[in-house]
């Protein structure tokens, strides 16, 4: 059996699916064939049996353990992307006659935004439309906006898309839901600041097909009961993530990341690891600040997505022509930014930004 080694492998900055790290997939490539010695494959064990009961209790247990998860919330491994939740949130928590709140940081908080609205009141307190969602808002420009008793506040700590974060969590008196599907566990995280925390695995945790979930018990508790077996939280509180067949290979794989993410010495190492990759890419902006400009305002840069064009975009598609003939993959912007995007998860190697850094500052002694 031929194992890929690094070599083979190029620099995919891809916005997710994304690269994930090599000693998860050399694992996995072993666990497809036969896992822990029990003569079957991942992919082939019932979800209900020993083997994966071991599978997910590990990965519940690791995932704790990485954000010091206490008791009072539940994990929960769901299907459906982080778009399901969308919708899933406000029918389980936004009662009639409330409002949520909703701050409009992007495209995904746009679609979060359109779909609460199907299940009830939105306020939105600051909305980036005009600004092409350069930067997130501060709490002072928030504050006087937000809903007095409101059902919940929504919004998204890294913005995928646009290449902003918040610094820290925005204050409210309400319940705070965050969609961190591109910065989970990418940082330390305030889980006790939250009722609901939610990500798609795809961008820094594992394959697509499971989200995970981490929900404060006593919150889920508040939830409208009169749903669908499948969006009610509860019954997967109860179910333990198996209310029917769980994306098993999915929850397998997020396993494995948490694995890797404690090796590597947990959140604060992991954190400014994904520093000084980002500092790597940013210096190479600001150095040539007249040839590249950075989407994000600097205060809200993503250390995960990092976005810039160059003067034109016929110097857009060199660069990534350049890029492309030197191995590196998935830097091409959203359509709604246009320009480079380099997404740079977790597991992304400091060498490909390295790599990435010296093509940026070559490119713009060339043709700056
Ligand atoms: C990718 C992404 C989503 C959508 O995730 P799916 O799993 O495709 O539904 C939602 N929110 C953010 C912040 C994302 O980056």
């Amino acid at each position: 059996m031929g194992t890929a080694t690094a070599t083979e492998r190029i620099f995919n900055f891809s916005a997710g699916p994304a690269t994930l790290p090599e000693s998860v997939i050399e694992q996995a490539q072993k666990d497809l064939w036969d896992i822990d010695g029990s003569g079957i494959g991942i992919m082939e064990h019932s979800h209900r049996g020993k083997v994966f009961d071991r599978v997910i209790d590990q990965a519940e247990a690791d995932c704790r353990k990485i954000a010091n998860v206490s008791d009072d919330y539940a994990v929960l491994f769901l299907q459906g992307g982080a778009s399901t939740q969308f919708g899933q949130i406000p029918m389980n928590f936004l009662h009639a006659g409330k409002t949520a709140d909703y701050p409009n940081t992007g495209e995904w908080t746009t679609k979060a935004i359109k779909d609460a609205k199907v299940f009830g009141k939105v306020n939105v307190p600051y909305d980036g439309t005009s600004c092409n969602f350069n930067r997130v808002p501060t709490d002072a420009e928030m504050a006087g906006k937000l809903t007095d008793g409101a059902a919940y506040m929504h919004y998204c700590s890294n913005n995928t898309i646009f290449g902003t974060r918040y610094q820290t969590a925005p204050k409210t008196s309400a319940p705070l839901i965050c969609d961190t599907s591109s910065e989970m566990f990418s940082r330390p995280i305030d889980v006790n600041a939250h009722a609901m925390i939610y990500a798609g695995a795809q961008k820094n945790l594992g394959p697509s097909g499971v989200t995970l979930v981490i929900l404060r018990k006593d919150f889920a508790g508040t939830a409208n009961q009169n749903v669908m077996a499948m969006m009610n939280y509860g019954k997967h509180i109860e179910g333990g993530s198996r209310l029917n067949t769980p994306p098993t290979f999915g929850i397998y794989i997020m396993g494995l990341v948490f694995q890797w993410i404690l090796a590597e010495g947990g959140l604060t190492a992991i954190e400014k690891m994904n520093a000084a990759k980002a500092k790597l890419l940013y210096d190479a902006v600001d150095e040539h600040a007249g040839f590249y400009i950075g989407h994000s305002e600097k205060p809200c840069r993503s250390h995960m997505n990092v976005t810039f064009r160059t003067p034109t975009p016929e110097l857009d598609s060199a660069f990534l022509k350049l890029a492309a003939a030197n191995r590196m993959d998935g830097l091409k912007g959203h359509r709604s930014t246009g320009g480079i995007r380099a997404s740079i998860y977790n597991a992304f190697p400091h060498s490909g930004c390295e790599a990435l850094a010296s093509l940026m500052r070559d490119f713009a002694a060339k043709n700056g």
